[in-house]
């Protein structure tokens, strides 16, 4: 084989025997096929062979080229597929094509019909009340050939195969819609060049695709039958890796869903940590002002007490000074010398008069605490807590 056909690529080239082997059998089939085909070709349908005025190499024997018949299949079912008395299609049933003696051929439902007709006649003959003969003599509508039958024997007569052959043959093939060449006229796609990669018409594979070129044709039933397991095998592939992407989007999805998750329990941990370090940094903050609070309070009493000594003081001195410089002005020399004598005993009263001591005047309270615990403290909160990634 010249080329590595598509085929081959995918599959190797140990299948090439195999390959030769069916095309064999195709080409025996084509050959059935057209023998059945001539008759009707000769009863001057419409038919296109190979177009006469295309060149087509002179080496290639005119009777082993294939031919493209197309024709009409309204016809062709005329020809072929209708009873010939009742004119309708046969089928596998009522309308079975029944083979008679002389092997002419009609539905088993015009049989019967005649089976029928030819009983009522005989008993018509004979008494009204004899029951139906049970056989009687028909004649083939064709030939006049008599068959004395039973209406059993009629169902017993052996179907004509060749009619089911072609109505299968054209429930298969009629169906779809015929491709034609582009290159060559009224040319049916009928073929596949392996190396090409593409559907050939009957004068393509003499022309464009010549074997000898090393060009690969085959049959375009065989190529389909060929390459369906591969084209299976690739959708198989296909639905494999779709599952396993689908697979992959749903773990992607939940894995999605569950960083949102992940996201807000993460944020809550965090939050509860610190609220904790928060909390403790508050009672202590709420301790040390409390501490400033009970000191300031002592030193607030102790100078409240020294104040109201003073006060005293200051009032007795100033009611004894007032009742002195009274009685001098109003010249009372009895209440001027009692109050002068009150007046000496206050002033010679040694009363500890507390001045701005050391203790109050400089009283200070300063906030004192440990540079470097602070120091320490935000090292360790700079560097507290991790978040680690699995
Ligand atoms: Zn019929
Ligand atoms: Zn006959
Ligand atoms: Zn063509
Ligand atoms: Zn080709």
């Amino acid at each position: 084989m010249p080329y590595r056909t598509y085929y081959d690529l995918w599959r190797g080239q140990n299948q090439e025997d195999e390959i030769v082997e069916e095309m064999g059998e195709e080409e025996e089939d084509m050959q059935k096929l057209d023998e059945k085909l001539k008759q009707f070709e000769e009863d001057e349908l419409t038919t296109y062979g190979s177009s006469e005025n295309t060149p087509i190499d002179d080496d290639i024997p005119k009777a082993t080229r294939k031919r493209n018949i197309v024709f009409d299949e309204e016809r062709f079912e005329e020809t072929f597929l209708k009873c010939m008395i009742c004119r309708e299609v046969y089928d596998e049933d009522e309308k079975a094509p029944k083979m008679l003696p002389c092997h002419h051929t009609f539905c088993l439902d015009c049989l019967n019909q005649m089976f029928r007709v030819e009983g009522e006649y005989r008993q018509s003959l004979t008494s009204a009340f004899r029951s139906m003969p049970m056989a009687v003599k028909i004649c083939c509508p064709t030939c006049r050939d008599g068959l004395i039958c039973s209406d059993q024997d009629i169902k017993r007569l052996p179907n004509d195969t060749t009619i089911l052959e072609l109505l299968n043959y054209i429930k298969l093939t009629g169906k779809s819609d015929v491709q034609y060449c582009s290159k060559h006229k009224m040319q049916p796609l009928n073929f596949f060049c392996e190396p090409c990669i593409t559907p050939v018409c009957c004068d393509c594979t003499v022309l464009d695709h010549k074997e000898k070129n090393g060009h690969i044709v085959m049959n375009v039933e065989e190529a389909l039958k060929k390459y369906t397991p591969v084209l299976d095998e690739t959708i198989t592939e296909m639905d494999k890796s779709i599952k396993t992407v689908e697979e992959k989007k749903q773990a992607l999805e939940k894995a999605a869903e569950n960083i949102e998750q992940i996201q807000k329990e993460l944020a809550v941990q965090v939050r509860q940590t610190f609220d904790r370090i928060r909390d403790a940094i508050d009672e202590r903050e709420r301790e040390l002002f409390n501490m400033s609070e009970h000191e300031i309070d002592k030193k607030r009493n102790e100078i409240g007490d020294q104040l109201a000594i003073v006060h005293d003081r200051e009032s007795l001195l100033a009611k004894d000074r007032n009742n002195l410089k009274s009685a001098k002005d109003t010249k009372d020399i009895s209440a001027m010398f009692t109050h002068h004598q009150s007046a000496r005993e206050a002033l010679g009263r040694k009363v500890e008069i507390p001045g701005p001591s050391r203790a109050t005047k400089d009283f200070a309270v300063s906030f004192q605490f440990n540079s470097r615990a602070e120091n320490n403290i935000r090292s360790t909160i700079s560097v507290f807590g991790d978040v680690s990634f699995k």
